[in-house]
């Protein structure tokens, strides 16, 4: 499938739930989000039809995201559902982690490919402050149940903080040496709780490369992460800078919202409801979402324009 501007559309991330076990500070409010009806989130038919219509559409790869995906009950049986569509290359999934110690096998059997997950400190205290409710210990057990399973080259996804954990880039890093992992760090986005935090919270990915000069650049694989290694590491690290928009150009993404709204742009207000729709009309209303990407979003100008927060987006 192609948009208006030429570009192949063929990424779903389809988000399972707006829920989370945890409360990230720049993500979600101290109190989470109220539990909507059960009847307003998609069932997990429902996530699997809109998923067969969008790879009949031609999208190739999914991700599931949330809110935390692991938290969404019958997780296992949408992904063996998923895995089973025909023409699907990559189903993906992207977790704090938390809960993979109980889930990390029962995804792997159910078919899951590649897993990401988001780790923002290394620092025990840093990590609860943040997280609100979460530990270090539960996602280090995470990982380790994680590569038990079977799931490898890892990627770690690190929102950069200014006065948080810019004083761990090393750490991360230095992870990539011993470890086949990518370890990415993310531009933090002004949007939601975080819209309005003050300017040195927000760093470019840059300052990344200013301690380590020595990473070399690696070919780009199509994906919004331009990719560098240390010399003789196992793993790579990857920069994603969403503020200086450097790879709207490239996007190839679409999103789907758990009560099944589909958007064109993770900033922009456009959204389809998708809810009711079937079959051909169901592939209409996800190829007429792709015609409507715009081609790029004004977050660094003039912010988000998106009406959703982004445990209800999924990144
Ligand atoms: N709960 C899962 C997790 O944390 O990986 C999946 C959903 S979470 C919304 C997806 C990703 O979005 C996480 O890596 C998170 O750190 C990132 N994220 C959330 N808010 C962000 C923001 N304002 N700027 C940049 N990344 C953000
Ligand atoms: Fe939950 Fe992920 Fe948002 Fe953190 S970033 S509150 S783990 S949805």
């Amino acid at each position: 499938m192609r948009d208006s501007c030429g570009r192949t559309i063929d990424y779903l991330r389809l988000s399972v739930t707006d829920l989370c076990n945890y409360r990230c500070q720049y993500c979600m409010p101290p109190e989470g989000v109220e539990k909507r009806l059960h009847s307003d989130i998609l069932s997990i038919e429902e996530l699997a039809e809109i998923a067969a219509a969008a790879v009949r559409c031609g999208v190739k790869k999914i991700r599931l995201t949330g809110g935390e995906p692991l938290v969404r009950r019958g997780l296992p049986d949408l992904c063996r559902m998923l895995r089973a569509i025909p023409g699907l290359a990559e189903l993906c999934l992207t977790t704090n982690g938390s809960l993979l110690p109980q889930l990390a096998r029962p995804l792997r059997d159910a078919g899951v490919d590649r897993l990401n997950i988001s780790l923002d400190t290394l620092r025990p205290d840093r990590f609860a402050a943040m997280t609100r409710l979460g530990t270090l210990q539960d996602v280090l057990a995470g990982i380790k149940a994680a590569e038990a399973a079977g799931f490898r080259n890892l990627k770690f996804d690190t929102v950069l903080i200014g006065g948080f954990n810019d004083d761990e880039i090393e750490d991360f890093v230095n992870l990539s040496r011993e470890h086949p992992w990518e370890m990415r760090f993310i531009e933090l986005m002004p949007m939601g709780p975080c819209a309005h935090w003050s300017g040195e919270r927000f760093l470019p990915v840059s300052a990344v490369l200013e301690r380590f000069p020595d990473l070399r650049p690696l070919p780009g694989d199509g994906g919004v992460a331009r990719r560098y290694q240390l010399p003789g590491a196992q793993g790579t690290v990857g920069l994603i800078s969403p503020l200086s928009c450097d790879f709207c150009a490239q996007c190839r993404r679409l999103r789907v919202t758990a009560d099944g709204h589909l958007l064109p742009c993770l900033h922009g207000r456009a959204e389809q409801n998708l809810r009711g729709l079937h079959g051909e009309a169901l592939e209409n209303a996800i190829l007429a979402g792709a015609m409507a990407k715009p081609l790029r979003h004004h977050l660094a100008a003039g912010g988000s324009n998106t009406a959703r927060d982004m445990n209800e987006i999924g990144g």
